[in-house]
């Protein structure tokens, strides 16, 4: 039987669908949410690293290309929650700096909006999803806002010791904004400090979408449809407007989803891998891409870890995965000697044996014996300092359509990535100084967390801007070309920061689907 046609269609039950979803569904709109994994639950996120592999995805439909490929597993997600189910849960904010990079420097590009257009909604946000923090202490770097709805998280010796370290280098820590329950809040219980938020928080004291805004569009009416892939949006005949997606549902038969409005938000490789595959005689590069910029300026952090090893029990395995301390000291964009971007400073992280950034990674050197005797030590006393750091827009950095195809005949997607100059040398003075922050922690041990350089946070692909000469989308995330076709998430920040982004996601994707709602009448299809 045929799908009846909805008000919204929405690509993606993850960070930034969920929001589209919630304010739409609320403000009376037939919403369906089409998400291509599993329907997980809070009983499905169990504290283990091995079950904690069943929620999250293998791998993608992306060729991987460049000199520095793109990695997932700080950044995918699969099945409804999409990554924000399993992610570290830190929520800092973008900084003025960040949204006129062009008018102060001469490089990238400036966003269409400023900051004072985003603040509103990250106080909204906060509200929303509960933030536990200490927004006035942030002010030493920000404009004044309103105080988070939860104090600061619990600290445990394992962070406390970066104080001392950082002060020597004359960089202040303030408590990191966290999206987690320093108390009750809304019914959902305080954090108990077991440090499993990256295989997915079951109490739900973690701020994932299942317990904030996909609850509440599900609440407000909002369907979601899991095992649900999309693969194409459909377009009318003129091409000026879209009207509805082609999907795979978990039978893999083909189906038709008509709406009036189609919100992507499939995460930013895949935005532009769906738009690309829809081109028409209308839009023969891809839909709203006349500007040819539609998956380029791809972006990513990279971090540099300082690991610290002390004789003490430094309760490294308490606390959370997201980090106790954080710091914008080194965020203006010439901080750093030498090179260009913004640094982010985070500082204690609950360590488990062999999750992502866990101890067994600490020292890939080592094995038999010797690797045993330093699991022995790092178990109680290792502790890690990380600096997340800028990339600028490269448009060569980019996303193209290959010649493979996925199962349902769909052709998978090239992602080509490749740090410049300025990304490497951020990169390296950020070592350089992590680990003169460590030494003066007093730590018995200090090496930096060298490895291939990583790619965190994939940004860009379908960035806005002022005109469709020079984006894909305005600052709602609604495309130039075609008015009742949006994109969400990530892939709509014209320069990255060095924050990470899901606050940003969140902020960006209320204040969208807020001016969509009230200019429903023009805008729906
Ligand atoms: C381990 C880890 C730690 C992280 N820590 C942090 C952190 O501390 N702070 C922070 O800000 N961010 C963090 N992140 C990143 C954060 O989770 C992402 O930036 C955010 O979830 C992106 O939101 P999104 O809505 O764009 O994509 P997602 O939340 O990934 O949602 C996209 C959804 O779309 C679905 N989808 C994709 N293609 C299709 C299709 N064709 N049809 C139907 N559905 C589709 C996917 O299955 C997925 O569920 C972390 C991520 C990970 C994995
Ligand atoms: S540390 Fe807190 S937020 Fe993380 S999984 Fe445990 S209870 Fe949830």
């Amino acid at each position: 039987m045929a799908n009846k046609k909805v008000d919204a269609v929405i690509v993606g039950a993850g960070a930034s669908g969920s929001v589209f979803a919630a304010a739409l569904a609320k403000a009376g709109k037939k919403v369906v949410i089409l998400e291509q994994g599993p329907d997980w639950q809070l009983t499905d996120l169990i504290s283990s690293d091995f079950w904690g592999r069943r929620i999250k995805p293998a791998s993608g439909p992306f060729l991987l290309e460049g000199k520095n490929p793109f990695g997932y597993v700080y950044q995918a997600g699969w099945g409804v929650g999409g990554a924000a189910l399993h992610y570290f849960a830190n929520f800092p904010r973008l900084l003025p700096n960040d949204f006129k990079i062009k008018s102060e420097h001469g490089r990238a590009h400036d966003w269409p909006i400023s900051y004072q257009d985003v603040a509103p909604y990250y106080d909204k946000v906060a509200q929303d999803v509960g933030v536990s923090g200490d927004a006035k202490a942030e002010e030493i770097w920000r404009p004044a806002g309103a105080p988070y709805p939860m104090p600061p998280m619990k600290t445990f010796r394992h962070g406390e010791v970066w104080l001392k370290g950082c002060e020597a280098a004359g960089i202040r820590l303030v408590p990191a904004a966290v999206g987690m329950n320093s108390t009750d809040y809304k019914g959902r219980p305080a954090c108990i400090y077991d440090g499993w938020c990256h295989v997915g928080c079951p109490t739900g004291a973690l701020s994932n979408p299942l317990v904030t805004y996909l609850g509440d569009a599900k609440k407000a009416g909002a369907e979601v449809r899991a095992l649900s892939t999309v693969t194409r949006v459909l377009t009318n005949a003129q091409g000026n407007k879209v009207t509805g997606v082609e999907y795979y549902d978990a039978k893999k038969e083909r189906q038709v989803q008509e709406a009036s409005v189609v919100v992507l938000a499939a995460w930013s490789a895949q935005n532009p891998r769906l738009m690309l595959n829809s081109a028409t005689d209308k839009h023969a590069k891809g839909l709203a891409n006349s500007s040819g910029l539609l998956g380029k300026y791809m972006m990513a952090h990279f971090s540099s870890g300082t690991w610290a090893m002390f004789d003490e029990d430094i309760q490294n395995y308490r606390g959370t995965t997201g980090a106790q301390f954080m710091s914008y000291d080194r965020y203006g964009k010439t901080s750093q000697k030498g090179a260009f971007g913004s640094s982010f400073i985070v500082a204690g992280s609950a360590l488990k044996t062999s999750d992502l950034g866990g101890f067994a990674n600490a020292r890939l050197d080592l094995f038999g014996p010797d690797l045993a005797a330093f699991m022995k030590r790092a178990a109680r006393g290792l502790t890690r300092i990380g600096a997340f750091g800028e990339e600028l827009p490269n448009i060569e950095n980019r996303i193209e359509l290959a010649s493979d195809k996925d199962e349902f005949g769909m052709p998978l997607a090239k992602i080509v990535h490749s740090y410049d100059q300025d990304a490497v040398a951020l990169w390296n003075a950020n070592f350089e100084e992590g680990l003169k922050i460590a030494k003066a922690t007093g730590a018995k041990e200090v090496w930096s967390a060298r490895g291939n350089m990583p790619t965190i946070h994939l940004m860009g692909g379908t960035i806005m801007g002022a005109n469709a000469g020079d984006s894909v989308t305005n600052s709602y995330g609604q495309t130039h070309e075609i008015p009742n076709l949006y994109v969400a998430g990530p892939g709509i920040f014209a320069t990255a920061g060095a924050s990470n982004p899901t606050y940003t996601i969140l902020a960006l994707s209320l204040r969208g689907a807020e001016q969509l709602a009230a200019d429903w009448s023009t805008v729906a299809g």
